[in-house]
Order: structure tokens, then C-alpha cells, then sequence
């Protein structure tokens, strides 16, 4: 018989340029990546052996008959083993392949291993193929065998990615149903047109499609670093996952990337990124780098003292500069890592758990490094809910604003109060404002949580006439750097005090120093307008921040706030002491009042009051209250400066 060969001819051109665009790219180390490579060989023979196979067969007088034999033996037993192969291909894909499983491997290949072993009897046996008297070829009944062990595999498959499709991406799905339509097509048209070779020009259709959909390495390369990237990642935990064999993830997140790019532009901000790729893949631990994100890295390694070494000698190298573009910038990132073994059960598990524990590791601070354990996951989960819960407490008015009073030390009376938020919540608790006002700046809420604070306080100003009826000059309020970032932050805050009729003079927003230092022109132009109305503003936490006081001296404060650290640190040594008497001096020098706060003991009451210092606010004094008891704190007080009037006009009289 003489075939027809060419289209098969084509194919294996065709499949060849497949397979050496796909061997130029970097190799990705995965059992699905290895597994394809070796069934694209295998495609390549199975073309290869019919073309060589068909041409023996036509010329078959010439030849050595055993030649003959071996090569359509070899030739059918790949095409038998090709569904079966299409088979163990999409339980790779599936992520249920287990290696150690052989038995249940095997069970499911005994079909394929008996046809194979009854091919390699067909010499003797003739059942598959043969040659007559004539020398001409002929089929046996084994032949249909073939066709049917094929339709075995076909139709196990199709029902396998029906029943797993939850674990297919879609495009996996459709490839590989296409693949499966193709070969039915193929061997229905072998079936009856035997003559033309057609199953190498499925192999080769399906082999592009999977190539070019999900089995690209290029699709799980990162263009920017040349790394692999996020898919390339969850491919590889998945297939870590499989092996059974116990890894480490350490996530390195860099530090203010935004920030970078603003000061030294985004090109340097890439170079950076760039330097550090390249940096990790020559940190000396058997790893593979993955580029997780934007400005996140993730090094996979295999023993926990590697995993160590590499924090350690990346911790070194971010305390050293980077040369981008030529500028030495000092760069910095969180450090996340997880031991994975029996604990994880898929490679979506291990992503999550990352992606709470980031977070974490940036709001703990530059350069924090955290452990991925049980007890950091549920600070996470906590830190998560507190974000829920905080936002539809917003929503339903469910934030309490208390007052801490104001101590002046002239008048020795309460002549102001700070206002500061609360927020309880019936499972979770008190959650304290140094936790939940960070979260809150991070997602915006605050602007929202700072209009209710402010409305809160104007109501009271208003409806109990706190400055006339107790003689408190004014009430302070926090604002959050965040709330400048506001275009219109001025006329919110003007037409809120206006729309509540209370005058603006009751009102201080306080500011804290290094809010002042962000956005200086918006910030001057924001306080000049509200100064403007009336309001007065106070410098918060001073010594806390960076701020530089040549910076915020043009500002319009009327007030400084000391914080509490400077004060406990004056008490503990004599050069602190001396840094915080200069400091009162100097704020009293440049004609601003000062206000210290977190003031504990009787003693450093006495030590303020020695400096001169205008006012205190501490617990020493009064805690921040409920506006019950703040109120019921002022009327004593009233009481108290009513009682002692008489004896003060009698005191006068008798001058
Ligand atoms: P802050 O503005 O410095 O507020 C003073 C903090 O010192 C308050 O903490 C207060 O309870 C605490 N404090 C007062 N006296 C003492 C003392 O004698 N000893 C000690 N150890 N602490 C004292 P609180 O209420 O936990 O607030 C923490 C921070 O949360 C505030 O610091 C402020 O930055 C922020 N915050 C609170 N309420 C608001 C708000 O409504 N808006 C904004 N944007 N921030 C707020
Ligand atoms: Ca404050
Ligand atoms: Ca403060």
C-alpha cells in the first residue's frame, strides 16, 4: 500500500518549530513543565515512527522485515500510550496527582500495559499487524484493540475533567477538550481513510494550542526582572505540595515603593526592583525567585537554615545602599516567611496566609520580620475584622468620642479638653486608637471618622454652651495627615462649624508633626483659611516626629503639644532634662503656648509648673471620659470655683 505521507510530513515541521521556541525560553522547574516536555517528545516520535513506519511498509520488499516490525511496534505502542499520557497529563494539571501513589497509577494504566504487552508478542502472535504470503501488510483484530484502549482513554478523560473542573482554569478545560475532539476527529478519519497519515496533524494542532495557552513558559516569567512570576509561584508551591516535600516561602516586601518612585522617578524605582531580582538570585542558598507583586518578592528554599541564611544576608545587604541610576539610595522591605509542610493543604492556602501576614509585617514598621505562624495569622484575621467591623461602625454610628480634660496650669482649673475616639466592640473589645486610627488612615475611613468627631464635639459645644457654662476655652481635635490630602478640607470643616452655629474660636485641630511636614504648601494654605474663621491649631506629639522647627515656625500654631516621651525621658537623665527645658523655652520664646501631655505623677506636675509650662493633660489630672462623666467633672468643678469666689472677693476686699 502507499501512503499518503505528507500532511504527516508537515506536522512534524510544524510541531519541531514548537518545540524549539519552547526549549529557548527559560525551563520553569515544575513536574507539569518536565511532564509536558517529555509527552511533546513523545508527540514527535509518534509522528516520526508512522512517517518511518508508513514508508517501511511501502517498501517492504527492500527491507529487513524485522526492521520493519520494530518500527511499527514502537510506533503503535506510543500511539497506544498517547491518551493514556493525555490522561496522567490533566491529572498533573488537576494538582491529585500524588507520585507515591504507584498502585493507584497502575490501576488505572493496566489496560495500556496489557495492550503493550500483547504488541510486543505481535512478531510471533500476528494479532496487531502483519505480512502476508504476497509480503503484503495486513491489520489483525488487535488493530481495533488499538482504536478501542484509545476510546478507553479518550472517554476516561473527557469524565475526569468534568468531574474535577473546579480545578482546571478554563482555559486548561477548553484546551484539553479540544485536544480530545481532535483526537477523535483524527482517528475517525484514519479509520476511513487509511491510507492518508492524519494523527500526527491533531497531535501537532493540540500541542500548539497547549503551548501557546497555559503551557507557555513565557507566561510565567516576569517581562521586568526575568524572574517567574505570581502563576509561576502557585505552579510551584502546587508542585512542592505533591512531592510532599517540606519548603520554605520568604516573602521580602520593599518598603515605601511608592515613595521612591515619587522621589527618584519610576525608572529608578524599576531599577531598584530590578536590582533586587538579581540580587536574590545570587544570594547563596538553593532557591528559585519569584516576583509576587509590584514591590514583593517571594525566595522559595528547602531547609530552614537556608531560609534563615537568606534572611540574614538580605537583612545585610538592605542596610547597605543601592546604586540606581547612579544615586545610592538606602532601600528597606519586610521580611515574611512560612514553613510549609503537613500544615498547608494547597498552594492558594499558602498565598492567603501571605497576603494577611504582609500587611502585617508594613504597619509593624520598615524593615519588620515576621514569622507566618498560628498566632501571627490570627493577629492578621483580627487586624482584618477590626477593618470590617470598624467601617460598619462608621456606618451605624457606633464610635464613642470621649474627653480628656485640660489642665491649665495658671488658672489651676480645666480649661480645655482633647477629643479622642473609642471604639468597642461586643467580641472583639476595646480596640485602642493606636491600632484601629492607623488601619483607618490606610483605607481613607478616617476622613469619615474625623467629620463625625467633628460634629460630635460642635453638638456639645452647642447644646450644653460647654465654653460659657464651665469657662473651657475651647475643645481640641485630632486631624490625621490623611484628612489634608482633601482638596477642600477647609470649607468642609467652616461649613460644618457654620451649619452647627458654633463659633469657630471653641475649635483647636490638632496636627501632628509630621503630618505638618508632608504637604507643605496644601497644609499653609489649608490652615490659613480655617485661621482665618477662627480656629486655632496645635502642633501634637512634638518630639515624637522629624519635623524641623524652622519648618513648622511658619505655620499658624498657636499651641505645642510635648509628647509624653520626652517627658518620661526628661525625668530619667540629666541631658534629656536639659533638651526639654530648652525645648518649653524655646516654644515660650517663639510666643507659642505649651501643652505637655501624659502627665503620670504629682512630681512632674511640680517639675512643669517650675518650667512655666501653660498646660498639662495627663492621668494625673483626669483620664479621657464619657461626655456623662466629663460633664459631671465640670459642673464639680463650677461648684468648686463658685465655692471658693466668696473667699477670693473677701481676700480683694480687705487689700
Ligand atoms: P494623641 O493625640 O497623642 O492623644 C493623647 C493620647 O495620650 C491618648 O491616647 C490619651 O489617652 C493618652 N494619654 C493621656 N494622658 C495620658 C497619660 O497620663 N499617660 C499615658 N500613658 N497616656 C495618656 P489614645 O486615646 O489611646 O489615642 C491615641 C492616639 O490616637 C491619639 O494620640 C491620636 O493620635 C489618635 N486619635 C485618637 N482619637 C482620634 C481622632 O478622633 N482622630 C484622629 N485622627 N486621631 C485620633
Ligand atoms: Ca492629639
Ligand atoms: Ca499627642
Amino acid at each position: 500500500m502507499i501512503y499518503v505521507i505528507g500532511y504527516e510530513v508537515s506536522a512534524l515541521i510544524f510541531l519541531l518549530v514548537v518545540t524549539v521556541h519552547f526549549l529557548s525560553k527559560p525551563q520553569f522547574p515544575s513536574v507539569q513543565n518536565r511532564y509536558f516536555l517529555i509527552f511533546l517528545i513523545c508527540g514527535l516520535l509518534d509522528i516520526s515512527l508512522d512517517i518511518l513506519g508508513s514508508i517501511a511498509i511501502s517498501y517492504a520488499h527492500n527491507l529487513p522485515i524485522g526492521l520493519i516490525y520494530v518500527v511499527n511496534t514502537v510506533f503503535y505502542a506510543l500511539q497506544c500510550a498517547f491518551p493514556a499520557m493525555l490522561l496522567i497529563y490533566v491529572w498533573i494539571l488537576t494538582g491529585n496527582f500524588v507520585f507515591s501513589d504507584l498502585w493507584r497509577l497502575s490501576l488505572w494504566l493496566l489496560p495500556l500495559i496489557i495492550g503493550e504487552i500483547l504488541l510486543m508478542g505481535n512478531y510471533w502472535t500476528g494479532w496487531f499487524f502483519g505480512f502476508d504470503d504476497d509480503g503484503q501488510y495486513i491489520r489483525g483484530l488487535g488493530y481495533t484493540l488499538l482504536y478501542v484502549a484509545t476510546g478507553f482513554y479518550v472517554a476516561v478523560t473527557f469524565i475526569y475533567i468534568h468531574v474535577q473542573k473546579r480545578k482546571l482554569s478554563t482555559t486548561q478545560y477548553r484546551t484539553v477538550l479540544a485536544f480530545l475532539l481532535l483526537v477523535l476527529t483524527a482517528l475517525l478519519l484514519q479509520y476511513l481513510f487509511p491510507h492518508v497519515l492524519l494523527t500526527g496533524v491533531a497531535i501537532a494542532l493540540a500541542f500548539t494550542m497547549m503551548y501557546f495557552t497555559f503551557q507557555n513558559p513565557g507566561e510565567l516569567l516576569d517581562a521586568m526582572t526575568g524572574v517567574f512570576n505570581r502563576s509561576g509561584m502557585m505552579l510551584f508551591i502546587q508542585d512542592q505540595l505533591l512531592k510532599r516535600q517540606p519548603f520554605q516561602v520568604t516573602v521580602l516586601a520593599i518598603d515605601e515603593m511608592r515613595k521612591l518612585n515619587t522621589l527618584f522617578g519610576i525608572p529608578a524605582g524599576n531599577e531598584a526592583i530590578c536590582r533586587v531580582a538579581d540580587y536574590l538570585q545570587h544570594v547563596n542558598v538553593r532557591s528559585y525567585i519569584f516576583r509576587l507583586a509590584g514591590d514583593q518578592f517571594a525566595v522559595i528554599t528547602f531547609s530552614a537554615e537556608d531560609c534563615r541564611l537568606l534572611r540574614e544576608e538580605a537583612q545585610q545587604r538592605f542596610s547597605e545602599p543601592w546604586s540606581l541610576l547612579g544615586v545610592d539610595v538606602m532601600l528597606s522591605c519586610c521580611i515574611c516567611y512560612i514553613d510549609c509542610d503537613d500544615n498547608i493543604e494547597n498552594e492558594m492556602q499558602v498565598l492567603s496566609h501571605i497576603e494577611s501576614a504582609v500587611p502585617l509585617a508594613k504597619s509593624r514598621g520598615k524593615g519588620t520580620v515576621l514569622e507566618i505562624d498560628a498566632s501571627t495569622l490570627s493577629q492578621a484575621q483580627r487586624e482584618f475584622s477590626i477593618e470590617q467591623e470598624l467601617r460598619e461602625a462608621v456606618e451605624n454610628d457606633g464610635l464613642e468620642v470621649y474627653l480628656q480634660p485640660i489642665y491649665s496650669m495658671r488658672e489651676n482649673r480645666f480649661t480645655s479638653a482633647e477629643a479622642l475616639l473609642r471604639f468597642f466592640h461586643p467580641t472583639l473589645g476595646m480596640i485602642p486608637p493606636d491600632q484601629f486610627i492607623p488601619m483607618a488612615e490606610k483605607s481613607g475611613l478616617i476622613v469619615k471618622i474625623d467629620e463625625l468627631v467633628l460634629q460630635r464635639v460642635c453638638r456639645w459645644l452647642r447644646e450644653y454652651d460647654l465654653c460659657a457654662a464651665y469657662g473651657l476655652d475651647n475643645i481640641e481635635i485630632n486631624l490625621s495627615a490623611v484628612d489634608f490630602l482633601q482638596d477642600k478640607l477647609a470649607e468642609k470643616v467652616i461649613a460644618t462649624i457654620e451649619k452647627q452655629r458654633v463659633d469657630a474660636q471653641q475649635l483647636v485641630f490638632e496636627i501632628t508633626e509630621t503630618a505638618a511636614t508632608v504637604s507643605h504648601q496644601a497644609l499653609t494654605r489649608t490652615m490659613m483659611k480655617m485661621c482665618r474663621r477662627g480656629v486655632s491649631f496645635a502642633l501634637d506629639d512634638f518630639g515624637t516626629g522629624y519635623a524641623n522647627i524652622t519648618q513648622v515656625v511658619h505655620l499658624p500654631f498657636a499651641l505645642v503639644k510635648l509628647d509624653r516621651s520626652m517627658l518620661v525621658s526628661s525625668m530619667q537623665s540629666g541631658s534629656s532634662a536639659i533638651v526639654f527645658e530648652d525645648t518649653v523655652s524655646m516654644i515660650q520664646h517663639l510666643g507659642l503656648k505649651t501643652v505637655v501631655e501624659g502627665v503620670e505623677t504629682q512630681e512632674q506636675a511640680e517639675m512643669l509648673r517650675s518650667l512655666g509650662v501653660d498646660y498639662v493633660q495627663g492621668y494625673c489630672f483626669a483620664r479621657p471620659q464619657k461626655f456623662e462623666d466629663f460633664l459631671e467633672l465640670m459642673e464639680q468643678q463650677r461648684a468648686a470655683l463658685q465655692a471658693a469666689e466668696p473667699q477670693l472677693l473677701a481676700g480683694r476686699a480687705a487689700e
